[in-house]
């Protein structure tokens, strides 16, 4: 049926199937109601053309921001001796909501994963291992989701910090494993913040 759709009808569906969870049913139904509604067209239009462009990584601590520098590390009322390890943006904003931890943070955006081909490189660590000394960190939280890749990514990173005077800590019960920190609910999260295990002394 979508054979007799026009070419550029035709080249949406093709594009939203690209997108994560969107099969070529979706893609369909979500193509024919934007056609339905031309104001919201130029308005994501325009967003999706600009996104690349306006959202970069912070250049400290890899967070998305649309400034060089993102507004947690311009923040100068936080905690400036810990750092928080995060696998992306959206555990981030989640650690954020729950308000238990003040201090700043480093987005991997990556697990280790040999399958996927993401190794020590993907992880970036080197400006977080200059962070550290630059910003004289004393405490490393190690807040990756209890899976395997998060376990590899963390016990790689406190093995990597045993040449620093760091204290590392990961965030250790109440989250069950094997589950993602973006669906621990909140108190789970502040519980796994407050009891984080000490891994090595500073
Ligand atoms: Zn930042």
């Amino acid at each position: 049926m979508q054979n007799h759709y026009p070419p550029t009808l035709k080249k949406l569906i093709e594009a939203l199937s690209e997108l994560p969870g969107i099969g070529e049913k979706s893609a369909s139904r979500l193509s024919l109601f934007l056609l339905s509604r031309p104001g919201l067209c130029e308005i994501l239009g325009d967003l999706i053309k600009e996104l690349p462009y306006r959202v970069k990584l912070c250049k400290y601590c890899r967070n998305l921001s649309e400034e060089e520098i993102c507004g947690i590390c311009q923040d100068e009322t936080r905690e400036k001796e810990k750092i928080c390890i995060v696998e992306n943006p959206v555990n981030l904003l989640h650690i954020e909501k729950t308000g238990i931890y003040r201090g700043y943070y480093y987005v991997l955006h990556y697990l280790l994963s040999p399958k996927e081909g993401f190794g020590p490189r993907e992880l970036g660590l080197e400006n977080f291992l200059k962070l550290i000394v630059e910003r004289k960190i004393k405490e490393v939280i190690l807040a990756l989701s209890p899976t395997l890749s998060g376990e590899a990514t963390s016990s790689y990173i406190a093995e990597l910090l045993k040449a620093y005077p760091v204290t590392v800590s990961k965030l250790a019960c109440g989250i069950p494993m094997g589950m993602e920190i973006q669906f621990a609910d909140p108190l789970t999260l502040k519980k796994a913040f407050q009891g984080r295990e000490v891994l090595k002394g500073g």
